[in-house]
Parts: C-alpha cells; sequence; structure tokens
C-alpha cells in the first residue's frame, strides 16, 4: 500500500481569526493546502478530498468575494497545483480513481469533486447534511455536482485492510478523518481538519471548529490512537508539520 501527500496549492490566512482565535490575531501565515492518494494492495485507488476548485487559479477571491471572511483568506494557486495536474503527474486521470472519500465540504477540500463523479463517493450523513444547510460560501455546485451519487455513512468505516475512515466531528459535523496502517512506516493518522495545526493541541484551542468541545474530543481520540500505535500525525493545515513531510511523486509505503 502506498500513500501519497498532493500539493494543492496555499492559503494565506490570518491565523487569529482561521486557525487559532484568542491570538495571533493580525498575523498572516501561509498554510498547506492538500489531498491524499491510497493506492491499496488489492489495487483499488482512494482519493482523499480534492482540494480547491481551479478557477482559483485565476481568481484568488472566488469564492469569499463580498464576504467578510475574505480579509481572512486569500487563496494561492497555481496551475500545478489543481488535483487533475497532480493526479496527471503520477500518470493517473480522475478516471483511475475508484474511491473518493470527502473528509468534509469546504471550498478547500471538495472544490473539484465534479472530476470524480465516476468513483464511489463516501462522506458522513452529517457532513452532508451540515452543507447543505450551510450554502453561505460554500458553493454546493463544487462539493455536490450533477451526478455525483454519495455513500452516506455514520460513524467509522473500516473502508479497505489497513485504510479506516473515523467520524471526527466538531470542525463540522460528520468531520472525517483517516488511518491508514502501512507495512513500513506504520499508522499515519490523517487528522485533516480535526486538527489544524500542533499549536492547537499544545493550547487546547478549538475555537476555531463549528463545534468546540467535540473538535477537543476528536482531536482526543486521535492522538491517543496514534500514541497507542506509535504513529505519526499528520495536521490537516499546519506550515511546519508540512515542511517536513514529502509531497508526490514521493510515497509512503
Ligand atoms: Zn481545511
Amino acid at each position: 500500500m502506498k500513500l501519497y501527500l498532493l500539493d494543492l496549492g496555499r492559503c494565506d490566512v490570518d491565523k487569529g481569526v482561521v486557525l487559532t482565535p484568542g491570538s495571533d490575531r493580525g498575523w498572516r501565515i501561509q498554510i498547506p493546502i492538500v489531498a491524499y492518494l491510497i493506492e491499496a494492495d488489492t489495487g483499488e485507488r482512494v482519493l482523499i478530498d480534492t482540494g480547491m476548485h481551479r478557477k482559483h487559479i485565476a481568481d484568488p477571491d472566488a469564492t469569499f468575494r463580498g464576504y467578510p471572511f475574505a480579509t481572512a483568506l486569500t487563496t494561492i494557486m497555481r496551475p500545478e497545483d489543481d488535483i487533475v495536474r497532480r493526479l496527471a503527474e503520477l500518470d493517473l486521470t480522475p478516471a483511475d480513481i475508484d474511491i473518493l472519500v470527502c473528509t468534509h465540504f469546504h471550498f478547500d477540500h471538495a472544490g473539484n469533486n465534479a472530476d470524480f463523479t465516476a468513483a464511489r463517493v463516501i462522506a458522513q450523513r452529517e457532513a452532508f447534511e451540515w452543507a447543505q444547510s450551510h450554502p453561505g460560501p460554500f458553493p454546493e455546485a463544487e462539493w455536490n455536482p450533477p451526478g455525483i451519487d454519495f455513500q452516506l455513512i455514520d460513524g467509522d468505516l473500516e473502508l479497505l485492510p489497513g485504510v479506516t475512515l473515523l467520524a471526527t466531528p466538531g470542525h463540522v459535523p460528520g468531520h472525517m478523518s483517516v488511518v491508514v496502517r502501512l507495512p513500513k512506516n506504520g499508522t499515519v493518522v490523517l487528522a485533516i481538519d480535526a486538527i489544524y495545526t500542533r499549536e492547537n493541541v499544545e493550547t487546547d484551542n478549538w475555537r476555531g471548529q463549528a463545534l468546540p468541545e467535540a473538535g477537543r474530543e476528536s482531536a482526543r481520540r486521535l492522538m491517543e490512537l496514534a500514541a497507542d500505535e506509535n504513529g505519526l500525525v499528520i495536521t490537516g493545515h499546519d506550515p511546519d508539520d508540512w515542511a517536513d513531510l514529502e509531497y508526490a511523486p514521493y510515497f509512503y509505503d
């Protein structure tokens, strides 16, 4: 089994608004936007999230223009940060993806779902219902495009041998994290936005999450699981963390 980390651009954010409410307001940092590709021993390919819609390459404020949040976040996306380009670098096309896992439906995670309507698409029912009832600046045309057929699940799911989906509510209801148990590298916990950055754990700051108390519990669950299995936790958007990781074409196995 192989795990690839896909580089899908950056966001320039106000740290104290987006990541650590209560401290560092006005401090701008650039955070990584990513997706993950798993090649299972069975030959199945699992894509986890699809990144920001490619319209942001030409128009960085496409999603949030006109919303107050626009002052807190600007996208930085190069042509090569398009999910289809990143797959092409691995000699793959969207048609090669068998399963798409949607961890949640924020614009930086579900922007190109329309490219993957032929895949089996899995999401948590609560995340689906939350996104539908909170359209705001998260256009449903991107995360729920025509032709996509969601398999909605409730709770954890052993997706494939060595790949487990964990319900980690808090960031939004029905947020999902992924545990990958690799033969050489061991357990890798893809926290996604259950843990934005290390600092959130170190300072116990979950105010950036829609449901802070649930978010604290979910983060604790992931940290404990990783500790029990001597595993690696990969945070969703920590620039320091990601500086030490290797993007595709490198893979973890
Ligand atoms: Zn995110």
